[in-house]
């Protein structure tokens, strides 16, 4: 009998528990009910420590970002760099808070920078023409090297990634723009020297002149071929470093047919006295730049009406070439 009754004690004791249990159950889902039917899963979004916003899907918030710094949002667009990615904070907030998505994407998007891809076709080192893609540019080298353009052994294509876009141009345009015509018979230089000294009479420059390059005289200053050659030509291999021959401001760097010169420089020593280096390879220096005495400012080529490679230099004082053997060689 004691066990019996022990029993169904316990089993009481049990049933009094369920049913609290099944209360306190009831009651928790009832409130959770409540909370869910006011508060809602919110992601509270920060960018920089800022906040910004609230976003109802972070998940598609952030897929969206990704895809933009894949993607970018336009045509040419290599990639896109976004400073700091934003930091999300799961709260519960009333459901009539609003979210804005669009807005977050939207600042996030703006404190990124977008990089373009496009191509610059270049002759020598500077940038002429520009198209969207490598196709374009190959057909534009290629088109021009048919029509053996003049400039043909100085064209080259650079990829270019950079934040800003420039202005296309088509093929067309740009076999129009670049092509140089081929000058075969030697024509008048137009120049800016407005004369030439034949006199032997050395005028004191001022100044002492170096050699700009190291090599044999191949053309003299003065008469030739009918008409007065206002340099002295220089034979040396391709390449050759030319110096400046005095320290001096760079007034002129020019590539393409330069009036004949072809890619050449001009530095101005001051007192109305300028040197010249035609028939360039390539120019190393910048206009308005200032050079030292026997700094590298191009290389000897064979660019403009010249027929092998040689550095023409000319001394001109105030505009009137003088003769380079007076000085120098
Ligand atoms: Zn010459």
């Amino acid at each position: 009998m004691f066990q019996i009754s022990t029993i169904k004690k316990t089993i009481v004791h049990i049933r009094t528990w369920t049913k609290f249990t099944i209360l306190i159950i009831l009651a928790t889902f009832l409130m959770i009910g409540a909370i869910s039917y006011i508060y809602k899963p919110i992601y509270r979004v920060s960018l920089n420590g800022e906040w910004i916003g609230y976003s109802e899907n972070k998940s598609k918030l952030q897929q969206r970002i990704n895809e933009y710094i894949e993607k970018g949002n336009g045509e040419n667009i290599a990639f896109v760099e976004i400073n700091s990615l934003p930091e999300y904070q799961l709260c519960f907030l009333k459901k009539d808070v609003p979210t804005n998505d669009e807005e977050i994407f939207n600042k996030i998007v703006q404190q990124g920078q977008t990089y373009y891809n496009y191509y610059a076709i270049c002759i020598g080192q500077e940038e002429k023409a520009y198209v969207s893609n490598f196709e374009q540019a190959e057909e534009v080298v290629n088109e021009l090297k048919a029509k053996d353009s003049n400039n043909k052994d100085q064209l080259s294509v650079v990829e270019k990634y950079e934040t800003e876009l420039k202005d296309f141009a088509t093929v067309e345009k740009c076999v129009a723009d670049l092509y140089e015509k081929k000058v075969v018979v030697q024509k008048s230089y137009t120049i800016a020297a407005t004369g030439v000294n034949t006199s032997t009479k050395k005028i004191p420059l001022g100044i002492s002149l170096i050699r700009p390059v190291s090599g044999t005289v191949t053309s003299r200053f003065g008469a030739r071929w009918g008409r007065s050659h206002k340099g002295l030509d220089i034979g040396a291999p391709k390449g050759t470093p030319i110096k400046a021959a005095a320290a001096g401001t760079v007034t002129l760097a020019q590539y393409g047919y330069g009036g004949g010169y072809g890619n050449h420089v001009i530095i101005s020593h001051g007192n109305g006295i300028q040197t010249l280096y035609g028939h360039c390879t390539s120019l190393n220096v910048k206009v308005g730049q200032q050079v030292a005495q026997g700094q590298v400012i191009a290389t000897v080529g064979n660019t403009g009406d010249s027929t092998g490679n040689h550095l023409h230099l000319e001394i001109r004082i105030n505009g009137v070439a003088q003769n380079p053997q007076n000085y120098l060689y």
